[in-house]
């Protein structure tokens, strides 16, 4: 039997009183512990998103109305709000929120879509899902 000291500075970790296969196992194992870089969040847009219920992303795909589309963008701003989500991230979680045949027919259009600016982003997905409607919407404004 034996007991093993963690030889990290500053760590108290020690195994139990246990077989010297099961201590270096569980050494091994709590090593990992110390190989993770701390996690800073130095970025503001990195700061955890406010407490709340989760709220779902709301979805648009193609051939929505105008009606439709401009409900989306409403619920969009609220869900980025509630949510937290920085203007890093916006266009990434906007473009999740784009329906399997949207998603396809923005990143077919542009394969870096979901990494450009959010107002792009926006444009570009009004202009998919207003294309695909086969109807005129007449100028878009956000
Ligand atoms: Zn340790």
């Amino acid at each position: 039997m034996a007991v093993v000291e963690c030889s990290a500075p500053d760590c108290a970790f020690k195994t139990d009183d246990v077989s010297e296969a099961l201590a270096i196992a569980l050494l091994t194992n709590h090593g990992l512990a110390h190989q993770r870089a701390p996690y800073v969040a130095t970025d503001p847009m990195l700061a955890p998103a406010p407490q709340g219920p989760n709220l779902d992303c709301p979805r648009v795909d193609v051939g929505v109305s105008i009606e439709e589309w401009n409900v989306f963008i409403r619920r969009w701003e609220v869900f980025r709000s509630r949510s937290g989500i920085g203007n890093a991230q916006a266009p990434f979680q906007l473009f999740q929120c784009a329906g399997p045949e949207l998603g396809d027919s923005l990143l077919k259009a542009n394969a870096t879509v979901a990494s450009g600016s959010l107002p792009d982003l926006i444009t570009a997905v009004g202009f998919m899902t207003r294309t695909y409607a086969g109807r005129c919407w007449g100028p878009l404004t956000f």
